[in-house]
């Protein structure tokens, strides 16, 4: 690429937005940011916007536009609003490279048109290719989009393949593909006690800082689930060929075993800014502000295999990736209700699971190989999460 990589960054001002914005800021010879999204938390919006002087910032509605627009007199960034903006940004003719970072479905159009508009496509919004896989890679494959996973795991597994790697693993003698796992805040509460565990406790994850929603899925470990669903699309894995191992200290962040009995694997601190630093150079490797390890510090690793009663979510995961159709769609969808449910403290931990897994039984299989299937799938996924809800709370 000649001149510098010109970015639009979607989901700017959560958890993965201010770690891009951080290794964006720390080489201005390399990267220039065109366009800035973000939903709510404008003060901090406005503040990058100063800071990196985007071309565009696009926000949720018209209100939030109007209140940003005024804050911004004089920076030269114009204020846009909605889902068009935000698939605008994402394909314009000025961009060369999109950081997909919205969380959850929201993120699906925008990152979508990013794929369509053959942009090199930094993929952090896992949720996207769980509810689309099938839409999305043929996209992918169609436009010949650079796809980059952002991911820990995935990114992971990216590096630990052989460049050469054409979505054949078997071709490339691997045998399977190690997710790792922390196992999150609960891994070793007594299963009794989880029935009283707070929002609060469920987000105090002990290796990584995340958003709220992430945060949730990685105690119950959802969030492993649908990382299982989109390896099986970002490195078409048959789901026998995916396994995931609980590793406490979040150091190997995934690993690739070959049939010579080789396992390569990519280790770091457990901080976003390397994925991020990777994906972003790649091929090149930058200086991602992140300390170097210290194996000394670390002292060990653990591996452990995951208890499905603790993690029912896990099972309910690899329940809808072998389904196929709109399962992974109903899963995602089902799991957002749920999550935000018990978030606003109306639903108890355990009943996250519970809800997933009576909407899956609700909702009639069917076909996903329409972006239109998708987004029904989405709705009835979510229609029977809340029905589930409103049974919970006259019962
Ligand atoms: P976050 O909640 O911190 O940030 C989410 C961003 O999306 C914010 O900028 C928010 O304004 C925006 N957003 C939320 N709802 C929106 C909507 N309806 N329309 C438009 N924008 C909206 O989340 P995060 O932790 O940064 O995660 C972002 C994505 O990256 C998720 O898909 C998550 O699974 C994935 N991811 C995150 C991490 C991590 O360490 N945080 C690691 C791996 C993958
Ligand atoms: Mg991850």
């Amino acid at each position: 690429m000649t001149g510098r990589q010109r970015l639009a960054i979607l989901g700017a001002t959560g958890s993965i937005g201010l770690s891009t914005l951080d290794v964006v800021a720390r080489h201005p010879e390399r990267f220039e940011v065109v366009a800035l999204t973000g939903h709510r938390r404008l003060d901090i919006l406005a503040a990058q916007c100063r800071r990196h002087r985007p071309r565009y910032a696009v926000v949720g509605d018209s209100a939030d536009a109007k209140r940003l627009g005024e804050a911004l007199a004089g920076v030269g960034t114009e204020v846009l609003a909605g889902v068009a903006a935000l698939e605008g940004v994402a394909a314009l003719p000025e961009v060369d490279t999109v950081m997909a970072a919205i969380v959850g479905a929201a993120g699906l159009s925008p990152t979508l048109a990013a794929v369509r508009a053959g942009k090199k496509v930094l993929l952090a919004n896992k949720e996207a290719l769980v509810m689309a896989g099938a839409v999305f890679m043929a996209e992918v494959s169609r436009r010949g989009t650079p796809l980059l996973p952002i991911d820990s795991e995935h990114n992971a597994v990216f590096q630990s393949l052989p460049r050469a790697f054409d979505g054949n693993l078997a071709a490339c003698g691997v045998r399977k593909v190690l997710l790792t796992a922390s196992g999150g805040p609960f891994r070793a509460t007594p299963i009794e006690a989880l029935a009283e565990v707070t929002p609060e406790q469920a987000c105090a994850h002990p290796n990584w800082v995340m958003g709220r929603k992430i945060s949730v899925d990685s105690a119950t470990m959802m969030n492993k689930g649908l990382e299982v669903i989109e390896a099986r699309w970002l490195f078409n894995a048959m789901p026998e060929q995916i396994e995931v191992v609980i590793h406490p200290q979040s150091i190997i962040h995934s690993l690739v075993q070959y049939v010579d009995g080789s396992v390569l694997a990519q280790l770091g601190n457990p901080d976003m800014r390397t994925p991020i630093a990777h994906a972003l150079a790649y091929p090149d490797r930058i200086d991602a502000g992140v300390a170097p390890l210290d194996l000394f510090e670390i002292g060990r690793l653990n591996f452990e295999r995951p208890d499905l009663r603790r993690f029912p979510c896990l099972s309910l995961a690899f329940q809808a990736l072998r389904a196929g159709g709109n399962a992974p769609a109903v899963l995602n969808a089902a799991n957002e209700v749920a999550v935000e449910a018990f978030l606003e403290g109306r639903l108890a931990y355990p009943d996250i699971a519970q809800v997933i897994a009576a909407s899956l039984d609700a909702v009639p299989a069917a076909a996903t190989d329409t972006l239109e299937a998708v987004l029904a799938a989405d709705r009835a996924g979510r229609e029977a999460a809340l029905g589930m809800l409103l049974v919970r709370h006259a019962s």
